[in-house]
């Protein structure tokens, strides 16, 4: 007899800023109790005091504390947490602590240590896939590791070519080459950007292509085998290969297309016994959809994914985590509507650099389609020691212009003083001619700066 499932009582949250709200407000809603652990850089953070309990973890840089293994085993220990949930980011796609998480007796909640491990390392996930029968970016099959190799690999790729570290994120380690003189210096940088921030500096080689569209598939699985598919979103608005600016569902693709690459992915993921929540990544170039890499958690953007289906993606996140099966089927997720995702960072709208400081008057938009996931706070003071996303504004419309002008008219409404945010810039991009339209690749924001700063009209 299957052993009947039983709710967490206690979650701990290993995280910090909107995420961990997010996860926070998820887990009141359902009846569980919550710890928010947190650096001493963030002891009057909202979550902190929003939390049934808080555990301090360590110092301010993220080593001394959000990646600080045992002080957040330790934390779950004297609280007698159930579980753990990684938020995203920090150590949500870390092996190792998923390991150490169960192996303490806790549930992870997110996929084993095995599938985080083989998704992790982007060579194997994309060896993985493709031999599932998922089409993937022309490239190199193994790690590049000598110079030699790298010259032989881009001449059979062809130009321009893109040298990817294979434990990459966040857009780091990445370095292209238009020609034959660039691959040398490319290799190098790229390798020692890759030890640099992930302490591993294995490459590979693809294509780069030239002017695709980041499409991006949701997926939830549950421990009895069921794999559902909650549509895509398009996150092609990008500045240095970092997400701005998101919508579901992407504008680009056809009913058509969504059914038959999401049937293609759904099936892969069920055979690989995945269990979670999870985004596979493709890029999407002259009606060709290649996977990228599928990252083994909750993505920053999962809110435009909920306006439209009206699905909870945590709360399911959290259902399956204790073993529940999903509360829908594959014909219950129905797409509905259009919803906008603004990034809201603490960074100068012009240079882009980081405006940590103290937050002296804060008023959040408001009014119908508009929900704001965030963390800040008049008086707030936004560390330096961190991912500068302050906020998500949120937007649901019935169409995809109704949702585009909630947009406009929302970020009017939302006020941020005392640091420099992003919202000049997101109220600029709603009224970019080609953002109106629809009609952007992952290219058009580093094309059309002048528009995006302000200096140009952009029709
Ligand atoms: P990370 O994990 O660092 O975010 P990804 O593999 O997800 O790296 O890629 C980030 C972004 O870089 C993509 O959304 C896309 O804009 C760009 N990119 C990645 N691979 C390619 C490629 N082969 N050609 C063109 N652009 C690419």
């Amino acid at each position: 007899m299957p052993e009947t499932p039983k709710m967490f009582s206690k979650i701990l949250i290993a995280n910090r800023g909107e995420v961990s709200l997010r996860v926070l407000r998820c887990c009141q809603e359902m009846g569980i109790k919550t710890v928010v652990v947190h650096s001493t850089a963030d002891s009057d953070s909202m979550p902190v005091r929003l939390a049934d309990e808080s555990v301090c973890i360590g110092g301010e840089t993220p080593k001394e504390s959000y990646l600080n293994m045992r002080s957040i085993m330790s934390a779950a220990e004297v609280t007698s947490s159930d579980a753990v949930h990684p938020g995203v980011g920090f150590l949500s796609e870390n092996p190792d602590f998923v390991k150490m998480t169960i192996d303490h007796g806790f549930e992870f909640i997110g996929p084993s240590p095995e599938h985080v491990q083989l998704m992790g390392n982007k060579i194997t996930a994309k060896a993985t896939m493709q031999g599932l029968g998922i089409p993937t970016i022309p490239g190199s099959k193994e790690i590049i590791d000598s110079e030699a190799d790298a010259v032989k690999q881009a001449a059979s790729i062809g130009f321009p070519i893109l040298i990817k570290a294979s434990s990459g994120g966040g857009g780091k380690g990445m370095k292209i080459a238009y020609n034959e003189n660039e691959v040398l210096q490319a290799y190098r940088l790229a390798r020692a950007e890759a030890k640099a921030n992930f302490g591993n500096d294995q490459v590979y080689m693809e294509k780069y292509l030239k002017a695709p569209r980041h499409i991006e598939f949701q997926i939830i699985a549950d421990k009895l085998g069921h794999v559902v598919l909650l549509g895509e979103r398009d996150c092609s608005i990008q500045r240095n290969h970092q997400k701005i600016w998101e919508e579901a569902p992407a504008p680009a693709i056809t009913e058509k297309q969504r059914e038959k690459v999401g049937g293609l992915l759904a099936r892969a993921i069920k055979k690989l016994k995945y269990v979670g929540v999870g985004t596979i990544e493709m890029l999407l170039e002259d009606d060709k959809f290649y996977f990228m890499e599928m990252n083994t958690r909750l993505q920053v953007e999962h809110a435009i994914t909920e306006m439209v289906t009206g699905i909870d993606i945590v709360k399911e996140q959290i259902r399956v985590a204790a073993g529940f099966p999903l509360s829908f089927a594959q014909k219950d997720v129905v797409l509905k509507g259009h919803s906008i995702e603004c990034r809201i960072n603490a960074e100068d709208p012009k240079t882009f650099f980081p405006s940590p400081g103290t937050i002296t008057y804060y008023h959040p938009a408001g009014g119908p389609g508009v929900r704001i996931d965030s963390h800040i706070y008049s008086g707030y003071t936004v560390p330096s020691y961190y991912d500068s996303l302050i906020g998500k504004l949120v937007v649901y419309g019935d169409t995809r212009s109704e949702c585009l002008s909630r947009v406009r008219r929302a970020l009017q409404e939302y006020v941020v003083e005392g640091i420099a945010t992003t919202i000049p810039l997101h109220v600029n991009l709603t009224n970019a001619a080609d953002i109106i339209s629809g009609k952007y690749s992952i290219h058009w924001l580093a094309n059309n700066l002048d528009v995006v700063l302000g200096n140009k009209k952009g029709e």
